[in-house]
């Protein structure tokens, strides 16, 4: 219905519409469940964000049927991490405006290529 579909609309975005195939990204990787592309923004050599098809805005909204994605998306970061020719990375999800999240649909931040500080800021 149209009430649907606004609402669909609403909920969406930036990486909603880039998991739809409905706004271009540099895509590294896809599967039925998730898409991975290289961040705009990078904050290192090798910056991608590994992201599921499905709307989950935030880990706190995640869900026992969620399980075995997120088990997957950290597959797939391992899989790119070694296609990118990464031996040591970082993986990073925010959570929440105060953690640093700005996209909220969930995402796998896959940073590598320099050395990496410990704590991040
Ligand atoms: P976060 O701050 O954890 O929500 O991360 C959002 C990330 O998405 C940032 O690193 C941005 O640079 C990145 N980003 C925003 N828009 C795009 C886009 N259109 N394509 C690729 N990366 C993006």
């Amino acid at each position: 219905t149209k009430f649907v579909s606004l609402y669909a609309v609403a909920m969406t975005t930036i990486f909603g519409k880039i998991a739809r195939g409905e706004m271009e990204a540099d895509l590294v990787y896809e599967d039925e469940q998730c898409v991975a592309f290289r961040d705009i923004n990078p904050q290192a050599p090798t910056h991608i964000q590994i992201i599921p098809r499905k709307e989950i805005p935030k880990v706190t909204d995640l869900t026992e049927e969620d399980e075995s994605l997120v088990g997957h998306l950290l597959r797939v970061a391992k899989k790119i991490a070694t296609q990118e020719g990464l031996e040591d990375f970082r993986l990073v999800i925010n959570n929440g405006a105060g953690a640093g999240q700005s996209v909220f649909h969930l995402h796998v931040h896959l940073l590598g290529g320099r050395p990496l500080s410990w704590p991040p800021g």
